[in-house]
């Protein structure tokens, strides 16, 4: 069934929520991409819409918050009393968080403050692993061993053709899936977040699938979260997959799962 179309956009700010994440319980959002829409995919599902300019070819065009700021602003949250019950805290929002110049350096102070005075919160990044691809990134080592100091660094891949990925997400700079497979290859620990959609694109037919379980091997990430639309999304062609389609693929990656596989957790 169609989700309604679009409504007007909700931005994030530096911090939002907390909300109460299926996943990771009671999360706070810290947007690292600024006020607009900006990401180096424009993903055809995205719930905050498509890019406000053509996807950049580069980073973002905005003014960003810089390391010294979200440091600051998260220090001042949590002086304010606003941990209380708040066990993850989750960088995403606007954009692609790796985009970020100041990626490393925002996690390496998340770290230490999350230490000093958050002990027991978790680190989650939902990232489009676009700060990986060395040929647009010359900080993707960085970026890399920066996802590593994390609890949760989820990279999301929603398609195992390139054809089907390249149209789902469209990403910045020609950037090709197997570019990117490298380039993902390396984070440890990893987790994945494969989203499914139907409508104009399909990722839930058989040779969808199969695709996927081969990217899955390759790969070989701890954990699979399996999710499909709960939101708008920006184009209105792209449909949400029905809960017992989902709970089907959940089942037959589940059974077919060999010695090593990931365990996949359908939400
Ligand atoms: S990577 Fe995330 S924020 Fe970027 S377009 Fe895709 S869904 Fe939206």
């Amino acid at each position: 069934m169609p989700l309604p179309s679009h409504p007007p956009r909700t931005t994030a700010t530096l911090l939002y929520g907390p909300v109460s994440s299926r996943r990771f319980g009671v999360s706070l959002g810290i947007n690292l991409s600024g006020p607009g829409k900006q990401c180096s995919f424009n993903c055809r599902y995205c719930f905050r819409g498509f890019n406000d300019a053509p996807a950049p070819g580069g980073g973002p065009e905005q003014a960003l918050p810089d390391a010294r700021t979200v440091l600051a602003t998260l220090d001042a949250w949590l002086a304010a009393g606003g941990q209380a019950d708040v066990v993850d805290w989750t960088l995403a929002g606007n954009g692609e968080p790796t985009d970020h110049p100041e990626f490393p350096e925002i996690i390496a102070g998340l770290v230490r403050l999350r230490d000093r005075r958050a002990p027991g919160v978790k680190i989650s990044v939902l990232t489009n692993g676009m700060g990986l691809v060395p040929r647009r990134n010359p900080r993707a080592a960085a970026v890399r061993a920066a996802l590593g100091l994390t609890d949760r660094p989820c990279l999301k891949l929603d398609a195992g053709r390139p054809d089907s990925w390249r149209r789902l997400a469209q990403p910045a700079d020609g950037v090709t899936l197997d570019e990117w497979l490298a380039a993902a290859a390396v984070v440890r620990p990893l987790i994945l977040q494969t989203l499914f959609v139907q409508g104009a694109i399909d990722t839930t037919t058989p040779d969808e699938l199969a695709a996927l379980q081969a990217v899955y091997a390759r790969l070989q990430p701890e954990t699979v979260y399996l999710l499909t639309l709960d939101k708008p999304p920006a184009d209105a062609d792209i449909l949400p997959v029905p809960r017992e389609r989902m709970a089907a693929i959940g089942r037959q990656f589940t059974a077919d799962a060999t010695p090593g596989s990931p365990r996949f957790l359908l939400f």
